[in-house]
């Protein structure tokens, strides 16, 4: 029986793609019976960023959204979501919750045409089984893991594509096909210009080295090229998607009818794509991003009147640091051993097949990684997958014998798939929020109207935003240090200093929105745009008359004037910010006007700890003197301060029995009962506006009300 070659390629892709979501519903089989990882008996999905497109989806449905809510309504993930929901029968949280696993899975298509377009179906096969559950690539587009990683790499395998289809056959209809992914890639990922541009710079080299270098070159082919470049230049101009869309389909238009045109005027057409590329701005990002590079610091100097110090948020994030060459290789193919044969295996296969050499900028975005953080080895997966199943094919074509052939393919094949498939057996990633926490955020989202503020640390605001459907000040894209100082200020701060800042950097944000969207045109000089593209802390202290902010946030303690009160604001404490809460610390344990850090707080939290009668063994060498009242840091006896244990009754009600021995003593010691654990931890963060209401509901009645309280989140109610 002979199978056409386009059946047998459908029948491989669907085979592939089958095979990828199957793998994706391990985590599934593995957590099915995991109540807390649900809500509505459906599981939550486990990527932070996800609830901000979740949020955008959730009001394009709805029909509204509040000024300034930073909803993404505008954006693709969100508007795709949308359009699912609407019209499949599914429900929005299982759409969001499996989006991921059914797009991504989608990756077996350019990779299984690709091995097409090398002469070898088995080569895109293997590729597209390794590629679709790679490692990184696995653990950025698993179930639950709901962002533009989903066709991330996608778009780009299908622009190598049709590349290299072009560059092979030189057909009209891959000038436009590049040109219109280029124009989908951007609209689904704004910052794919670097790859972008990248892929066109390769392919201007080729066409500069077909004009200079080949004597007996091909005019025909030297001319399709530079139509080519022309066709990405126009996708990549700095335009709105449609016009760009618009102009590529009517230059093909001319192209396919009346080639004479685009023979004759070719160089002026490529000079105008070029040109007007720049002239709309299609640079600037680049130039930005390279920018971004060179100018690189852990405290930001803001360009306000006092110019400011933040700490920025950069050096806490783990993804920015580097990475080990076996996590490297390991999120590449699965292991160092097929990451090196990989490597080999590009290596003779662009030596077989030049057009393969237009993968590149995908293996060098993802090596990137190996300096520019973990996120990037995602890229380096799709062509490293064909180079290591090229390799395999290969070897096994040296053997005669039919069945012993591909046999060994398969043995080899599997063997490359073991390591990766063994991860994501052991990958048992939570959701981002557990149901007793979102049952909190459900009850405040009936309580809270959409106009008012729901104040938390940055890592908390999209799923906040989505769950309760409210303002936050900061979240996943905004949270730089300016950002987060008036917050981090307000939780490890009295109450009163805190529930003021609380008030003024609300009331500040929603003035600055305002203000901004009187004065669109203002030019960036103008004093009047410093003024509000400036911190809010630092206008604060302006207003306020003072030109040293630690004299401003002393005044906190003063009966100062605080403005309008235009809406409500409610402080989320989650018990989950506890492991984090000297991180959020940093943020405002700095002088601003100079950068200085202070000195590091001491906070403890002891888990793991042997009561031995006369002493409790906290680790760390930490020990609880019991009869003395002391507690031991290392060689150091200090006498304890408070002393406080704090349980819930049988109706859940928190109690608590507060001992204080020593009030002049620096250090505090609370025993959190039902939480097995204990806290270690000086004068200045006992007395916290975060420790105070979460962990001993000590709040003061004039300034906060409590509203939800429960073991794992608590809600209070700014009253001033
Ligand atoms: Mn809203």
């Amino acid at each position: 029986m002979i199978i056409s070659q386009n059946k047998k390629t459908i029948f491989l892709i669907l085979l592939a793609f089958a095979f990828s979501f199957l793998v994706r519903l391990i985590w599934v089989y593995q957590f099915s019976d995991m109540d807390g990882f649900k809500f509505h008996n459906e599981f939550m999905i486990n990527t932070n960023d996800g609830y901000y497109w979740a949020e955008g989806a959730r009001d394009i449905l709805a029909g509204h959204h509040q000024d300034n809510d930073l909803s993404p309504i505008d954006t693709a993930a969100a508007n795709l979501t949308a359009i699912i929901v609407k019209f499949l029968p599914f429900s929005f949280e299982t759409v969001i919750f499996y989006m991921s696993a059914f797009f991504s899975s989608l990756v077996v298509i350019p990779i299984i045409l690709i091995g097409r377009s090398i002469k070898s179906i088995e080569v895109g096969f293997i590729a597209a089984l390794l590629s679709s559950i790679a490692w990184s690539y696995y653990n950025r587009t698993m179930v639950g893991y709901y962002d533009t990683d989903m066709l991330n790499i996608i778009f780009p395998t299908l622009l190598l594509w049709s590349l290299i289809w072009a560059i092979r056959t030189n057909e009209d209809k891959y000038l436009l096909f590049t040109a219109l992914e280029i124009i989908s890639y951007r609209w689904w990922y704004p910052q794919s210009y670097s790859l972008e541009f990248s892929f066109f710079s390769l392919i201007l080299i080729y066409t500069i080295y077909l004009g200079v270098k080949e004597k007996s070159f091909n005019i025909q082919h030297l001319k399709f090229n530079i139509a080519l470049l022309s066709f990405m230049m126009f996708a990549m101009m700095g335009l709105h998607g449609w016009i760009r869309f618009i102009i590529v389909v009517s230059l093909f238009i001319v192209y396919k009818y009346k080639k004479e045109i685009f023979t004759n005027y070719l160089y002026y057409i490529l000079g105008l794509s070029i040109l007007l590329f720049f002239i709309t701005g299609g640079f600037d990002p680049i130039w930005g991003q390279l920018k971004g590079y060179v100018f690189k610091d852990t405290v930001s100097v803001s360009k306000d009147l006092l110019s400011l110090h933040f700490f920025t948020v950069m050096q806490t994030i783990r993804e920015a640091g580097k990475i080990p060459f076996e996590t490297f290789a390991n999120r590449i193919s699965g292991h160092t051993i097929i990451f090196i044969f990989s490597i080999i295996g590009y290596v003779w296969l662009s030596i077989k097949h030049r057009v393969m050499l237009l993968g590149l900028p995908m293996v060098g975005l993802g090596f990137l990684a190996y300096v520019g953080g973990l996120r990037f080895t995602i890229y380096a997966v799709p062509v490293l997958a064909l180079a290591v199943a090229f390799l395999i094919v290969q070897l096994s074509n040296l053997i005669k014998n039919n069945y012993i052939k591909y046999a060994l393919m398969s043995f080899l094949t599997i063997l490359v798939l073991a390591p990766n498939i063994k991860h994501i057996i052991n990958y048992k990633v939570p959701t981002v929020f557990t149901k007793n926490e979102v049952v909190v955020l459900d009850k405040l989202k009936k309580i809270a109207s959409r106009e008012d503020y729901v104040v938390s640390w940055w890592d908390y605001g999209y799923p906040i935003r989505y769950y309760s459907d409210v303002k936050t000040l900061s979240d996943g894209g905004k949270h730089s240090g300016s950002v987060n100082f008036p917050t981090s200020f307000a939780l490890t701060h009295p109450q009163l200093q805190s529930a003021k800042l609380l008030r003024l950097d609300v009331e500040y944000t929603q003035k600055r929105f305002n203000i901004k969207e009187h004065n669109k045109e203002l030019d960036k000089n103008d004093t009047k745009y410093i003024k509000w593209h400036s911190s809010n802390i630092g206008q604060m202290t302006l207003d306020y008359g003072y030109q040293d902010t630690n004299n401003f946030l002393t005044a906190l303690q003063t009966n100062i004037k605080l403005p309008a009160k235009t809406r409500d604001i409610y402080l989320y404490l989650p018990n989950r910010m506890m492991n984090i809460f000297p991180t959020v610390d940093l943020f405002s344990n700095i002088d601003l006007m100079t950068g200085m850090k202070y000195n590091r707080p001491l906070f403890y939290i002891s888990h793991r700890f042997k009561d031995d009668g006369k002493n409790i063994d906290l680790g760390n060498h930490i020990k609880i003197l019991k009869t003395k009242g002391m507690v031991q840091l290392g060689n150091k006896k200090v006498r304890i301060n408070h002393f406080a244990v704090t349980y819930y009754n049988r109706k859940g009600k928190l109690e608590k029995k507060v001992q204080t021995i020593d009030p002049n003593s620096p250090i505090n010691i609370i025993y959190m009962k039902n939480y097995h654990q204990f806290l270690v931890l000086d004068n200045r963060l006992y007395n916290s506006t975060y420790i105070q209401l979460f962990v001993l509901e000590d709040y003061d009645k004039e300034l906060f009300k409590p509203v939800i309280l429960t073991p794992l989140a608590k809600v209070y109610k700014l009253k001033i």
